[in-house]
Parts: C-alpha cells; structure tokens; sequence
C-alpha cells in the first residue's frame, strides 16, 4: 500500500469519526442554545460545523496532495471551532468540560500530546477571542436537560474511538509480524536466510549443551554452479536454486530447518538426529536432486550437490566450531570428486 492510499485511509478513518463526534457533540450545545433563545445565526453555525463541516474537512483532504497534513489542518480548525462554541455556550460547565475533555482524548489518539498541546492552544485562543466579542457571557451552572443532552455522546464516543485505536493497535501488530518473517527470509528461495538459520543452529547447540540431545548439521552446494549461470543465464540459475529449496522442503520434517545461507550454499539444522540418520537424509537430498531436471521436457537443469555433515558434540566449543566441522566435511565431498555426501568424523577431525 502506497504512502497515500496510507494517507486516504487514515484521512477516511478520521471522516467517520468527526461525523460521529460532531453529530452527538451538536446535542448538548443546541440544548444550551435552546435555553438562551439563542438567534437564527447561531444555530445556522452549528447545523454548519455540525453537518457540514465533517464532509468539508473530508473532501479537502482526500483531494489534498499529502492527505495526512491536510487532516492535521483539520484538527486544529475542530479545536479552534470548539473553543468558539465553549465561550457561545457562556462556559456551561458540564457539556464544556465534556466536550473539551472528548476532544482532547481525539487530539492524544490523532497525534499525542503534542497534537493535543497545539490544539489546545488554539482551542484556547478560539474561546478568548469570541468570550471577548460576546462580551464575557458566564452562566457556568448546567441543569438536567443539559446533562441528558451530554449522556449520547458520553456512552457512544469513547467506545468508538476506543473500537478505532485497537483497529489500528491490531492493523501494527500485523504488519510487525510481516517485517519479522520478512527479516527472516531469503526472498529467492523462501528459506530461512542466513541469520535466521544461523539462529536456529546456535538454539540447539544451547539445547545440546543443556540437556545433551543430540543435533546434525548438513552444509550443500550446488556443484559447477557458476557454468549453469554462465551457460544458460542468472535466470535459469535462480529457477535451479528455487528447485532445490523445494527438494529441501520435501525432503526435511517440519522440525528440521533448511536456510540459505548464501549463493549457491544451503543449510539444514536437524534437531534430535544422530549423524548415521543425517547422512541418510543427506543422501536422500542429493538422490532427489540427481534426479531433478532429467526427465522430458523439465524446466529445470540437471545439477548435482556436495554435501558436509556432522553432529555436535563435545569438541565443538561453539555453534561456530560445529558449522566449521560441517564445512570442512563439504569441502573433503568437493575435493572427493563432487556428487556425494561426505561425514567421516575420525577424517575430519585428523585435518
Ligand atoms: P563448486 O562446485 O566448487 O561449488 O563450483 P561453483 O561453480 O558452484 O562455485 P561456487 O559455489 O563458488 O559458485 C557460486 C556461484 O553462485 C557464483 C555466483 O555467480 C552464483 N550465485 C550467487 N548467488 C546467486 C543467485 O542468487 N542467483 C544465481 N543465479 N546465481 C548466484
Ligand atoms: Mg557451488
């Protein structure tokens, strides 16, 4: 979703509820303006703020090049708009002190307190200079009817506003789950990325550590990966590391995780697995990718894999050693004549 369509959104959001908020706040001022006979004017201004208002403010800021400055510009003419009315309405105490303190609450969720302070300064400078032209009306006491007038208003708004906050609380949290994942994915294959993988090897060298259940590492890579690029392009390459990231999958339990860790180099951490079961999954893994890319008419090209295995275990100081064994056992596959997979420990640990 684009900056803009953000914008619009937030910009429909406050639309509803300014229609909302000053539909149930006109109650209370018509009831004071009632009680004062107050003149025709008066009561055109506020079916104007009241009715109007709303869908102005709307519609200059969903055409408005930067939608959320516009509504920023429209808070404050709400504050300012309030202030007037709280010095027409001579500071009858309750339904100025509710309706302040309802659009104070507004001010915080649009933009915190400094939206609130700005806001009331100029609700504030509103009121001043109409009590000022109205020549200092004061009648601060409020009756039931004025009390009856508030209670609309009182049940209905703090409950939307409330209903919109968590709308929004929920809509981040969302998206914050989505960065996350998003963190911790390679974008080509779908795998875990290097971080993530690095990660999970390092939790169950701390689970080996702590309860010593047994763990397997598997390092792969694609042999000759650079001639199927230079030969047939970097797009083909792509497709052939997507293929194999699917072998992985299929090939792996739910618990296992497969990652990439970089070009043409793939982990697979596999949690209470000796190394004899490792060495048959890895065997799996490099029969399958044997197979993939010759049978008629495949997309994908033939390649084949090396792979290094080896299980943690006492002389692995760290996850960094244990990676570092799984690599070396890689490397012996490649330097073997490629296309096996290769855990000798007693060879590994003689280099
Ligand atoms: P070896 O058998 O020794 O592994 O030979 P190799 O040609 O596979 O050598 P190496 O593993 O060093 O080559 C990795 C190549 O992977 C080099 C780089 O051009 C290519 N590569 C790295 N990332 C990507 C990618 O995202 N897409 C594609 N298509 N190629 C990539
Ligand atoms: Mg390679």
């Amino acid at each position: 979703m684009g900056k803009r369509d953000e914008g619009l959104r937030f910009v429909r959001v406050a639309h509803r509820l300014r229609t909302l908020g000053l539909g149930l706040g006109m109650l209370p001022v018509a009831a004071v303006l009632h009680q004062q006979h107050a003149p025709a004017w008066l009561w055109s201004l506020l079916f104007a703020n009241g009715l109007l208002w709303p869908h102005l403010a709307w519609l200059h800021a969903a055409r408005a090049n930067r939608p959320v400055q516009h509504e920023q510009f429209n808070l404050m003419a709400d504050s300012a708009m309030l202030g007037a009315w709280l010095a027409l309405m001579r500071f009858n105490l309750l339904p100025c002190v509710m309706l302040a303190s309802m659009m104070a609450m507004d001010r915080i969720s649009a933009g915190g307190w400094r939206v609130l302070v700005r806001a009331l300064l100029l609700q504030i400078a509103a009121c001043a200079l109409v009590a000022w032209l109205t020549g200092f009306a004061w009648q601060p006491t409020s009756n039931m009817f004025d009390i009856v007038a508030c209670l609309p208003m009182m049940a209905i708004y703090p409950v939307w506003l409330s209903t919109v906050n968590y709308g929004f609380g929920r809509r981040i949290r969302q998206q914050n789950r989505l960065l996350e994942q998003l963190n911790r994915t390679d974008t080509l294959t779908g795998l875990a990325n290097r971080a993530h993988w690095l990660e999970t090897a390092a939790h169950e060298m701390q689970r080996y550590l702590r309860n010593q259940r047994p763990a397997t590492l598997i390092l792969l890579d694609i042999d000759g990966f650079k001639q199927v690029n230079d030969r047939h392009g970097h797009a083909a390459g792509d497709v052939l590391l997507q293929e194999l990231a699917a072998v992985l999958r299929e090939s792996l339990r739910s618990v296992d995780m497969p990652g990439r860790l970089g070009g043409d180099e793939f982990g697979v951490v596999l949690p209470e697995t000796g190394l004899e079961r490792a060495r048959e999954v890895a065997e799996r893994i490099r029969q399958r990718v044997e197979r993939i890319g010759r049978g008629d008419g495949s997309p994908v090209l033939p390649c084949t894999l090396s792979l290094g295995v080896a299980e943690v275990g006492p002389r692995h100081v760290n996850v960094e050693a244990w990676i570092k064994q799984a690599d070396i056992a890689l490397y012996l596959a490649k330097e073997r004549g490629r296309n096996q997979v290769c855990a000798n420990p007693a060879q590994v640990a003689a280099r």
